[in-house]
């Protein structure tokens, strides 16, 4: 983790807001508590650098200050976080000088486990044996907000196994898969899991691009041995995006030698990519096939089941409801990444709030216009107008024509139902394409298709294989 101090802010960019929240809540009651010269003096300097489940590690100029904020409001900072993450049980400070004159001190969290790493506990001050460090972890990333589907059971059977056995059960575990598809959140998942579960177990979890620039960082400075020493004194090894370092080789050395150290003592290494290890570009012989001797366990696009999970569950901790309608549409629409799917919620919630009320499906759709301008592109109205054509046995021709006998009416209005619902195009625009009709008639065929989906099992069924098919 890059510890360098952001005095503009008082926060590491790796903060998510909702710790920037936490944290400013925290220093507002303490400014309280202490008044306005002391806080000023001792507490305003704080530099927030990163928050793990049981970490909260700021910097300081001086090792003076240092002391006399843990020994004076050491207890007061602990409280109050506690109050916002339970689990914090270290204030942990580093000595930082300012970094406009001087240049950035030396890997100060490799150091920290020896002469700069004190800890106060509420029973007052003792060394750290099991502080995690790396980079911070996510408080919604946990095994519990994960929704399990087809496409991701074996790689959350296998997190979960990796998480609760005291002994290694697979080594290396190594989780791969496209973007947005919950690797990160399992190896958070996984590290809040030892944290809670089994605190003496050292649990290290970083980028593999981290890893690189501490190894950088130790080269400058001079401090390999220390950083050595620090990654082959880990229990619990997690490098995300193992595909960054592809092509560069020091590092991939080093991260061999790593590795292979951890696995020889029998720790347990956890590695993510976005490709399987013999997918993976750039990489040494070596490595790739080190790497594919533990278990791995590849993460698939979601299913229409799964993001409608993903949707559900993240209503619910939202605290707010969409219609079905809504929901289905964007279960239909946003198909190629979660982490989209969840931008696109969030950005609907916000709307919700603000305008106090239910979002329809037009709303909806005009909110997230340039999303879905960008998957749309993907699902044509040519494309819906010839699978339902074919599945219902008639021609493209009888779909444009006027004709209205029921056996290619139906089929028709099916069309136009999944063109409204999968595309974000206008009834009028939609209209064009069935043969130059009319907007209303397209409203009618979609509200007549609405509620037959409702009554009439069959059409039913029809609708939701041909929107199957359409999506994949
Ligand atoms: P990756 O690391 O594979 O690119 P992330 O783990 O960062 O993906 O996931 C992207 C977003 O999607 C995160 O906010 C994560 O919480 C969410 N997410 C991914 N998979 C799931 C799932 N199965 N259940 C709930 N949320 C998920
Ligand atoms: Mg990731």
């Amino acid at each position: 983790m890059e510890l360098v101090s952001n005095a503009a802010t008082n926060l590491t960019p790796d903060c998510s807001s909702e710790f920037a929240q936490f944290a400013e809540d925290v220093h507002a009651i303490l400014r309280q508590q202490v008044g306005e010269a002391v806080f000023k003096n001792w507490l305003m300097p704080l530099q927030l650098l990163s928050i793990t489940p049981s970490t909260i590690l700021y910097s300081l100029p001086t090792s003076f200050m240092k002391r006399w904020v843990l020994n004076n409001y050491g207890d007061a900072l602990i409280k109050l976080w506690r109050e916002k993450l339970p689990t914090i049980s270290v204030i942990e400070i580093n000595v930082i000088e300012s970094t406009a004159t001087q240049p950035p001190s030396p890997a100060p969290e490799t150091k920290s486990t020896n002469k700069n790493f004190i800890v106060v506990d509420s029973d007052g001050l003792e060394t750290s044996k099991n502080a995690l460090l790396g980079a911070p972890l996510d408080p919604r990333y946990t095994f519990d907000h994960f929704v399990v589907g087809n496409s991701n059971e074996l790689a959350f059977a296998a997190a979960k196994r990796v998480a609760q056995s005291r002994i290694v059960p697979f080594n290396p575990l190594f989780l791969y898969g496209g973007v947005g598809l919950g690797k990160t959140h399992l190896m958070h998942a996984i590290a809040w899991e030892i944290t809670n579960n089994q605190p003496d177990r050292r649990v290290v979890y970083l980028s593999a691009e981290k890893f690189m620039y501490q190894f950088i960082k130790a080269l400058r400075y001079k401090d390999t041995m220390a950083f050595k020493d620090y990654f082959r004194n880990i229990d619990v090894l997690m490098i995300d995006d193992l595909q960054f370092i592809g092509g560069k080789e020091s590092t991939q050395e080093e991260f061999f030698h790593t590795f292979n150290a951890l696995v020889d003592q029998n720790r347990q290494v956890i590695v993510s990519a976005d490709k399987s290890p013999s997918d993976l570009e750039g990489l040494e012989e070596r490595l790739r096939s080190r790497l594919g001797w533990g278990l791995v366990a590849d993460i698939h696009p979601t299913t229409y089941e799964l993001r409608m999970g993903i949707i559900q569950s993240k209503l619910e901790s939202l605290e707010i409801a969409f219609p079905d309608k809504v929901c289905e549409f964007l279960a239909h629409t946003i198909t190629s990444n979660i982490r989209e799917l969840e931008g696109a919620l969030n950005r609907l919630a916000a709307h919700a709030n603000l305008v106090g009320r239910k979002i329809t499906l037009e709303a909806a759709q005009d909110v997230l216009k340039d999303l879905l301008r960008a998957h749309s592109k993907l699902l044509t109205i040519e494309e819906i107008q010839k699978t339902t054509a074919a599945h219902f046995n008639v021609r493209i021709s009888d779909i444009h024509s006027a004709r209205r006998s029921r056996n290619i009416a139906r089929p028709r209005q099916i069309a136009m139902f999944l063109a409204k619902r999968l595309t974000d195009k206008s009834l009028p625009e939609i209209g064009r394409k069935f043969g130059g009709r009319d907007h209303t008639t397209v409203m009618h065929a979609v509200r007549a298709i609405e509620k037959l989906i409702l009554e009439d099992t069959e059409i039913r069924e029809n609708v939701e294989l041909l929107q199957k098919m359409l999506e994949n």
